[in-house]
């Protein structure tokens, strides 16, 4: 069966200041790899434009109307350090709401197996009423609670390999029972939470963080010993992956030294816990990755390995 690709121009609309990272050329380099033939049997959909009720399923709604208030006319507007928006922020990130709900609304309905959604800004570092880290709205959180919400799932497991822990989806989900949340990333950096003693209100917060260094040896086994095995007795009826490809060795944010086998590798056992709880249904979520090089070909080994289901 297919895998659906979500993708949409209005992520090149959101903009940050020369020198950013997270630019949207990466999107432009991700649309370009994905244009190869060898991608020809992707079911390609653009992200319809979500609401603020979907976003809201998140964060507070206050706080949903309070990032609306704040994108500028012209210019740029910083909310944090490192997050800025733009004139074109406010439509990128209700696109990637939407992009995300339609993704759960399609592998739900079986139309597909699995999805893959190119959209920008990220979403991990976004918390409950906070946008931080690039990150204004969560879009992993919206669509396990969409699914939730819209489709009666009842366990929805979310595994998150960027190089940076998703201390967002970890404090929106901190008393969920009905989601568990296993991250994979570099410690100590940015934002500074991800360790193996945060376990959540009923210990359904999976950690295991890695070292400056590591590669794809510890990587594989921080996933055999401590999360897949948790995931796999989760049961989910769904697995989301926040899938930032900012642990990838050209990286310049992290220093893991991942490849782009360990990706395809992640995802096929990410797949293969999904064939024996939920049906195969996977939804898988672009966060970070800032090497243009590193992040395509990474998205090419990740989607590839989708499209196999
Ligand atoms: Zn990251």
């Amino acid at each position: 069966m297919s895998t659906l690709l979500i993708h949409h121009p209005s992520f090149l609309e959101h903009v940050t200041p020369i020198g950013h990272p997270e630019r949207p050329d990466r999107i432009r380099a991700i649309d370009r790899i994905l244009e190869h033939e060898r991608f020809q049997a992707l079911e390609r959909e653009q992200a319809p434009v979500g609401t603020i009720e979907q976003a809201a399923l998140a964060h507070p709604e206050a706080f949903v109307q309070e990032i609306k208030d704040a994108v500028p006319e012209t210019g740029l507007t910083r909310i944090d350090a490192d997050t800025v928006i733009s004139p074109g922020s406010w439509k990128a990130a209700m696109r990637g709401v939407g992009g995300v709900c339609q993704a759960v609304d399609e592998v739900m309905a079986g139309k597909v197996k699995n999805a893959f959604c190119a959209i920008r800004p990220p979403g991990h570092h976004a918390e409950k009423d906070r946008a931080m880290g690039f990150c204004l709205f969560n879009n992993v959180a919206v669509a396990a609670r969409w699914a939730k919400k819209q489709h009666g799932v009842e366990r929805v497991a979310i595994m998150d390999f960027d190089v940076h822990h998703g201390n967002g989806t970890q404090d929106i989900f901190w008393s969920d029972t009905s989601v568990m949340y296993t991250s994979t990333h570099q410690m100590p950096l940015y934002p500074g939470t991800g360790a193996v003693n945060e376990t959540g209100a009923g210990n359904t917060i999976v950690n295991a963080p890695l070292r400056a260094g590591d590669g794809g040896a510890e990587f594989r086994e921080a996933m055999e010993v401590a999360i897949l095995p948790r995931i796999e007795d989760f049961r989910p009826d769904l697995v989301i992956i926040s899938a930032g490809f900012d642990a990838h060795h050209r990286d310049p944010l992290g220093q893991i030294n991942l490849v782009e086998a360990d990706y395809a590798w992640v995802t096929a056992k990410l797949m293969d816990i999904a064939d024996r709880s939920a049906n195969g249904r996977v939804v898988s979520v672009l966060e970070g990755g800032y090497d243009l090089e590193g992040l395509a070909k990474s998205v090419a080994a990740h989607v590839m390995t989708l499209m196999k289901a």
